[in-house]
């Protein structure tokens, strides 16, 4: 169907006024008349409505009837004229109505709340507010390709039906194709007459086979959904989330957080330069002083604190904490957010984690108590990367795992990587979707995705 984006005309007005076009879209407001009949018409390709004014002497009630009403889908062409007050509006000579919209259309309200809208997410991308979250996710995506494609990182996919499970990282939703049944002695057998001869499940992160491809690419990363069957019905943690998770060569803990930090600034600088409109709307209403916060972060140094320094400035905060400090304890949100919001105020790398309470593959520290680990950790919402130096040491790799009674047949793959020219490096994970929260405002992971998944609900 030849027909121009509404964005151009608005991006290149000039060029357009006085020529006839023709332009596609939904109805979002319409006013009726006796002279004139006007339509909003948004068709998706950016924020801004197009206004079309109707003569009332050529079109009569009946042609108008099906399409002046709010979610009617059409198709115009008329010539596009300046206008003080919109920019440019077309002067419509020729109408196609594609659909009209009954009155039982959910959205006939100009503004909606988000709870009301999660229960209509299929028709969620017709708001104001859901066009510029996908905006945002949309470019957000782009940047970070951009970031790592010219950084010299390769895109690698991992397999997301997989038969490791990242030791600790979350419970594995199991995949299976065997009928319900109570003929198997015992979940071994199930287990090995099921589609794959074992257990497997979605994989909840990529690292462990990131790891096996920088060891011969040097640079990679990975970006697709990761799967975590997390009871935690919180509003940072979804069942399926979009997970970055580059990996690097040659590189110590010093180094990935350096990438980490221009990467973050990277994809921010590039959010806020590509998607003005859809960041003053955020701006102006979902959180008060988002850009001059993330002006902020671009022009300041993240801050870098030890765990065990954070222990003691939670601990003499004065602060009555829900969940109790001691060296050892995991940090809760309330801790984090109390280390962000109030006392470094931007985003901070918790470094130097006690090993208990990390994964088995983080680089062992000479204090023999912490590993070379470090979250990042913003305003408003917690953690949004999970980093570490990688543990390259085979003998003091083996003890971590023996430590935790894994089963190390299952890893022979990965331990071949320490075993075969094993280097340091280092790599970290973000999940898309908390960043989308913080550069948007957006207070609730369930509103930065078209279909969210948690649990309990799908
Ligand atoms: P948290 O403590 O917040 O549960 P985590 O320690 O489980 O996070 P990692 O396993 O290190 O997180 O995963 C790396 C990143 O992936 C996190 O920093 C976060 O941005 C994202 N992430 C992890 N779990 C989820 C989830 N359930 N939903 C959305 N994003 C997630
Ligand atoms: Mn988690």
């Amino acid at each position: 169907m030849k027909h121009i984006d509404v964005k151009k005309l608005f991006a290149n007005t000039a060029a357009y006024v006085g020529t006839d076009v023709t332009v596609c879209g939904w109805v979002r407001t319409a006013r009726d008349s006796k002279s004139v009949a006007f339509i909003e018409l948004n068709d998706g390709t950016c924020l801004r409505n197009l206004q079309l004014v109707f003569d009332r002497e050529k079109f009569s009630d009946a042609q108008l009837g099906d399409v002046m009403v709010v979610g009617a889908s059409l198709m115009v062409k008329g010539e596009l004229i300046a206008s003080e007050r919109n920019g440019c509006e077309v002067n419509v000579r020729e109408l196609t109505v594609f659909g009209s919209c009954p009155g039982d259309y959910p959205l006939q309200k100009k503004r909606h709340t988000l709870e009301f809208l999660r229960t209509i997410p299929h028709l969620r991308a017709r708001t104001r507010y859901f066009e510029s979250v996908f905006a945002v996710r949309d470019r957000l995506s782009f940047a970070i390709h951009n970031y790592f494609q010219s950084n010299g990182y390769k895109y690698v996919h991992a397999p997301i039906i997989t038969a490791s499970d990242c030791e600790g990282a979350g419970e594995m939703f199991r995949v299976t194709t065997h009928p319900w049944s109570t003929e198997h002695k015992s979940e071994e057998e199930y287990n090995a007459a099921d589609f794959f001869g074992k257990r497997v499940g979605l994989s909840v992160s990529a690292q462990l086979e990131g790891e096996m491809a920088a060891m011969g690419l040097g640079k990679i990363y990975t970006f697709g959904p990761s799967f975590r069957a997390e009871h935690s019905n919180t509003t940072r943690h979804l069942s399926e989330f979009w997970h970055v998770e580059p990996e690097v060569a040659f590189a110590e803990i010093d180094d990935i957080i350096e990438i980490a930090e221009d990467f973050i600034k990277s994809i921010i600088r590039d959010v806020l330069e590509n998607c003005p409109e859809e960041m003053d709307f955020f701006d102006q209403w979902v959180e008060k002083g988002l850009k001059d916060k993330l002006n902020h972060v671009l022009n300041s140094d993240f801050g870098r604190v030890t765990y065990t320094e954070a222990v003691e400035i939670l601990q003499k905060s004065g602060k009555e904490f829900k969940y109790p400090v001691e060296w050892g304890c995991d940090l809760q949100t309330e801790h984090e957010k109390y280390l962000t919001d109030e006392y470094f105020k931007k985003p901070l790398f918790v470094v130097d984690y006690p090993k208990e309470i990390k994964s088995f593959y983080m680089k062992q520290n000479d204090d023999g108590k912490t590993v070379a680990a470090t979250d990042l950790l913003v305003p408003g919402i917690g953690e949004i990367i999970g980093c570490s130096e990688r543990e390259w040491d085979m003998d003091k790799l083996l003890d971590a795992m023996n430590a935790r009674g894994m089963a190390l047949e299952s890893y022979r793959e990965y331990l071949d990587t320490r075993k075969f020219g094993s280097v340091p490096h280092s790599g970290f994970g973000l999940g898309l979707d908390r960043i989308v929260m913080y550069l948007t405002g957006v207070q609730n992971i369930r509103d930065t995705l078209l279909f969210p998944r948690s649990v309990g609900s799908i």
